[in-house]
């Protein structure tokens, strides 16, 4: 067992000597990562302790037991590491809805290699339903009322493109196309997409735009899908019922948009967790837990940062921060 493995993990753990005795065997400690001296400050130099002396004998039986230390309750998974070896790993209470989103991690790696196989293969026939809505466009009389319902299948047509690439960036992100955007306006944009649909057809918009907001220099599309997500998961809160109030503004050398919502809020246990990947709350089959975390990511590759909090209200409300570009500071190899 090499001690630097354990350094890699996100929880604290302890790699032990099994001290034979009459009694309960003893487990001394060899090596501790980085987490463990976080999680217990007080113990700062455990090596050659007992893991018993200091936590109670729960480290004997393998596999999973259960202590508390200071009011906190933790799980300890004993594994047997090597001969006379073991290794303990600590996972607090509160921490465990997180635990197993770990163990997943490899589904990212699968997800990213099938999501670029289905955004291939999705590529294709949305071309050209794409190519056939706009000659169906161009054939239509000018006076048409046919129009409104292919520009809607043309705007849909390339949600569904970029959604397919949006999958594919989440494996694998790829260099966007920058360009300065006037975020208020692609606010009213997403805004426009999806009023018509139902899940937003008793959800009432209301606006606060900052009127000189400076233009923002970023991947058009992916902030669009941001903003999406954001919108999608109020309505989906409010169970398509209630209102999403919008504001734009500057603070701190940040453009920042916030959107709120009349919804239920975020219930505290919840909250830390609501970034990580495939954590949803939503029924089987309706959420797949990875909006916000790509949210997450894009608003990180360009450089900003999300906030949430709830209201007073009880509706959830996001932040999303986007720093104050000059032209002269742009590095567009970075996005
Ligand atoms: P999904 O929408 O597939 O569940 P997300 O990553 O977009 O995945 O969201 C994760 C979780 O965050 C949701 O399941 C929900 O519990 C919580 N959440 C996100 N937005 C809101 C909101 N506006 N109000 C209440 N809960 C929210």
């Amino acid at each position: 067992m090499r001690e630097e493995l354990i350094e890699e993990l996100p929880f604290p753990a302890v790699i032990s000597e099994v001290i034979k005795s009459e009694e309960e065997p003893q487990h001394k400690i060899l090596y501790f990562n980085t987490e463990f001296y976080k999680k217990f400050p007080f113990i700062s130099d455990s090596t050659g302790l007992f893991l018993e002396e200091l936590f109670g004998p729960v480290f004997a039986e393998p596999g999973l037991s259960y202590f508390s230390y200071e009011n906190q309750n933790f799980y300890v998974f004993n594994v047997p590491a090597d001969t006379n070896k073991k290794l303990h790993f600590f996972v607090e209470e509160s921490e465990w809805l997180r635990f197993p989103h770990w163990f997943h991690r490899d589904r990212l790696a699968s997800l990213g290699k099938l999501a670029g196989e289905i955004s291939h293969e999705l590529n294709n026939p949305l071309s050209g339903i794409l190519l056939y809505a706009n000659l169906l466009k161009e054939e239509l009389p000018q006076d048409s009322p046919h129009h409104l319902w292919v520009d809607r299948i043309i705007a849909l047509t390339q949600r569904c493109k970029t959604i397919a690439r949006g999958l594919l960036d989440f494996g694998k992100p790829e260099k966007g196309k920058c360009e300065w955007i006037d975020l208020n306006w692609l606010l009213k944009k997403v805004y426009e997409l999806v009023k018509g649909y139902p899940l937003f057809r008793h959800i009432n918009f209301s606006w606060k735009l900052y009127e000189n907001l400076p233009a923002f220099y970023g991947n058009r599309v992916q902030i669009e899908q941001v903003i999406l997500n954001i919108f999608t998961n109020a309505a989906e809160a409010m169970k398509g019922k209630g209102e999403i109030f919008i504001k734009t503004g500057i603070k701190n050398d940040h453009i920042v948009i916030k959107i709120t919502d009349t919804g239920p809020g975020i219930p505290k246990e919840v909250m830390p967790y609501i970034f990580d990947p495939f954590f949803t709350t939503k029924e089987k089959n309706k959420g797949t837990g990875l909006g916000l975390s790509i949210c997450h990511g894009i608003v990180k590759k360009h450089k900003g940062f999300m906030r949430v909090y709830n209201t007073k209200q009880a509706g959830a409300c996001f932040e999303v921060h986007f720093p104050l570009y000059t032209r002269e500071a742009l590095r567009e190899d970075d996005l």
